[in-house]
C-alpha cells in the first residue's frame, strides 16, 4: 500500500497513538513467561509453534520440559521421533512435533544447526508460517517484521475499524502491511509481542476489556459501538462427523492385565502415534446414533443391553482382519475427537484376547498388523468373505497398520497417545483398579 493511501485509510496520528500507547503499555504490564526471559531464536521457535492453537497456560509446562530435554536445535534433529511426540503428548496437532523436528534437522543440515537471521530461510522452514517468520525474526533478532495471527487481526480489526473478511488471505495481507508500519522503529521485537498481549490479555475475542484499554480513545471500533461485532470472519466448514469402533481388547494368559495398542501409519492423520485398534462404523449398524459425549470421554449412559449384533460381528471380523483374535463384548465407552476437517466418535467396546484354539485360527494371531487380509475361514465356502473394514478410510494415509503391543500401564509412558486414547487408557486402568471393570465375557 502506498503512503498515500495508507495515510487516507488509517492516519498517522492514529497509528502513532495505538503503536506507542500499546509500547507503553506492554513495557509496564507484560507477563512473566519463560519464553520472554530469552532471545534465543530456538526457544522463541518452540515457544509459538506450541502456542498455535494453544492456551500460554497449558503450554508452560511443555515448553519447560521440552526444552529441558532438547535444549537446542542438534538435540532435537538428532533424537527419536517417538521421544518428540511423546513430550509433545496432550497438545494436539502432533505434526507441529514431526514439522518442528523435521525443520531442526534442516537447520542442522544448512545452517550448522544455528538459526540463520534471514527472512528467506526462516520462512522456508517446515511448519514456519509468515506468522511465527515474524515472531521469531522481530523477537530473536529484532528485526521489523509483522506477526499477523488471528489475535492481531482481531485488535487491528476493531481499533481501526476494518471490515474485511479476516478468513481471506487478502485480508491477512492487508493487516500485514499495516501491523509493518505501525512497528516503531528499534522496537520490532517489544512490540510485536505488546500486540499479541493486548490481543491475548485486553482485546479478548469475548467480551473486549475496553475500559482497562490503553488506546480506547481512539479506538475506532468502540467508537463506533461495533467492538463485539468485529473481526468479520467467514465462517469455515464444520467438521465431517465419522462415527468409528474402537476395541479395547484385554489380555489374556501371557498378557493377563494389558491391553492392546497399535501404531498408526508413517503417514497422514496422527501419523506414528498409538491408539487403541478402531475402524469406521458400518451406516447401517446404528452405532452413529449412540449418544455422543461432548468433550473427552465418559461412560455410556446406554443399558446393559448387548450392543447390536451386527456391530459385534463386524468389530470381531476387523479384528480378525488386522490379525487379532478377539471377541467384541460389552459397550463400554464413548469419546469424541476433533481435528479441524474431521470430528471422530468412538464407540468403545470391551473385547476380549481368544485363547487359541479358537475358529480364528493360529494364523490370524500371528500378524498383529497385517491389516486389510481377510481373515481365515471367515467366510462359507463357496461365498466371498464380507469385507474387512479398513484401517483408515482418512485422506493421506497409507492404509497399513503399524505394529500391534500389549501393555499394562506402566507401559503407556513408552508410547506416545493421541489426547483421547489417553484418556481412555488412563479411564480404563483407573476402573481396573477400582474393580469396576472386568474382562467382558462375550454375550
Ligand atoms: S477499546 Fe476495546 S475494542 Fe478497542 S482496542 Fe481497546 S479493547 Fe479492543
Amino acid at each position: 500500500m502506498t503512503d498515500t493511501k495508507l495515510e487516507e485509510r488509517w492516519p498517522r496520528e492514529d497509528r502513532e497513538f495505538f503503536s506507542a500507547g500499546l509500547l507503553d503499555w506492554y513495557l509496564a504490564h507484560k507477563r512473566d513467561l519463560p519464553w520472554r526471559r530469552t532471545r534465543d531464536p530456538y526457544r522463541i521457535w518452540v515457544s509459538e509453534i506450541m502456542l498455535q492453537q494453544t492456551r500460554v497456560d497449558t503450554v508452560i509446562p511443555y515448553f519447560l520440559r521440552f526444552v529441558e530435554r532438547f535444549p537446542d536445535v542438534t538435540a532435537l534433529a538428532d533424537a527419536p521421533e517417538e521421544d518428540v511426540l511423546k513430550c509433545w503428548e496432550g497438545l494436539g496437532y502432533y505434526s507441529r512435533a514431526r514439522n518442528l523436528q523435521q525443520a531442526a534437522k534442516d537447520v542442522k543440515e544448512r545452517y550448522g544447526g544455528v538459526i540463520p537471521n534471514d527472512v528467506e530461510a526462516v520462512a522456508g522452514l517446515k511448519g514456519v508460517g509468515p506468522y511465527t517468520a515474524g515472531a521469531i525474526l522481530s523477537i530473536a533478532f529484532g528485526r521489523p517484521e509483522p506477526a499477523v495471527d488471528g489475535n492481531v487481526m482481531r485488535v487491528l480489526s476493531r481499533f481501526f475499524l476494518i471490515d474485511d473478511d479476516v478468513a481471506k488471505p487478502k485480508t491477512r495481507i492487508l493487516m500485514e502491511g499495516l501491523a509493518r508500519e505501525l512497528i516503531p522503529e528499534g522496537e520490532a521485537r517489544e512490540f510485536n509481542q505488546a500486540l499479541m498481549e493486548h490481543g491475548a490479555m485486553t482485546c479478548t475475542p469475548k467480551s473486549p476489556r475496553c475500559l482497562v484499554c490503553p488506546v480506547m480513545e481512539r479506538c475506532a471500533g468502540r467508537l463506533a459501538g461495533r467492538e463485539n461485532e468485529l473481526p468479520v470472519k467467514s465462517k469455515a466448514k464444520p467438521p465431517r462427523p465419522e462415527t468409528r469402533l474402537a476395541a479395547l481388547v484385554e489380555g489374556r494368559g501371557a498378557h493377563a492385565g494389558k491391553v492392546l495398542i497399535r501404531q498408526r501409519p508413517a503417514q497422514g492423520l496422527l501419523a506414528r502415534m498409538w491408539e487403541l485398534p478402531h475402524w469406521p462404523a458400518p451406516e447401517e449398524s446404528g452405532a452413529s446414533e449412540r449418544p455422543r459425549t461432548g468433550t473427552g470421554t465418559r461412560r455410556s449412559g446406554l443399558p446393559a443391553a448387548p450392543p447390536e449384533e451386527a456391530v459385534r460381528d463386524r468389530l470381531r471380523r476387523s479384528l480378525a482382519g488386522a490379525g487379532i483374535a478377539a471377541r467384541p463384548g460389552k459397550h463400554w465407552m464413548a469419546a469424541e475427537h476433533t481435528f479441524s476437517h474431521l470430528q471422530w466418535t468412538l464407540q468403545v467396546y470391551l473385547c476380549r484376547e481368544e485363547e487359541l484354539p479358537l475358529p480364528m485360527a493360529a494364523e490370524a494371531r500371528v500378524p498383529y498388523g497385517a491389516a486389510g487380509a481377510a481373515a481365515p475361514g471367515e467366510a462359507p465356502a463357496g461365498e466371498a468373505p464380507e469385507p474387512v473394514l479398513p484401517f483408515e478410510a482418512g485422506p493421506g494415509s497409507s492404509g497399513d497398520s503399524g505394529p500391534h503391543r500389549w501393555i499394562g500401564r506402566e507401559e503407556m509412558a513408552g508410547y506416545a497417545f493421541p489426547n483421547v486414547f489417553l484418556k481412555l487408557l488412563n479411564a480404563y486402568f483407573d476402573q481396573r483398579e477400582q474393580g469396576e471393570t472386568r474382562g467382558q465375557e462375550p454375550e
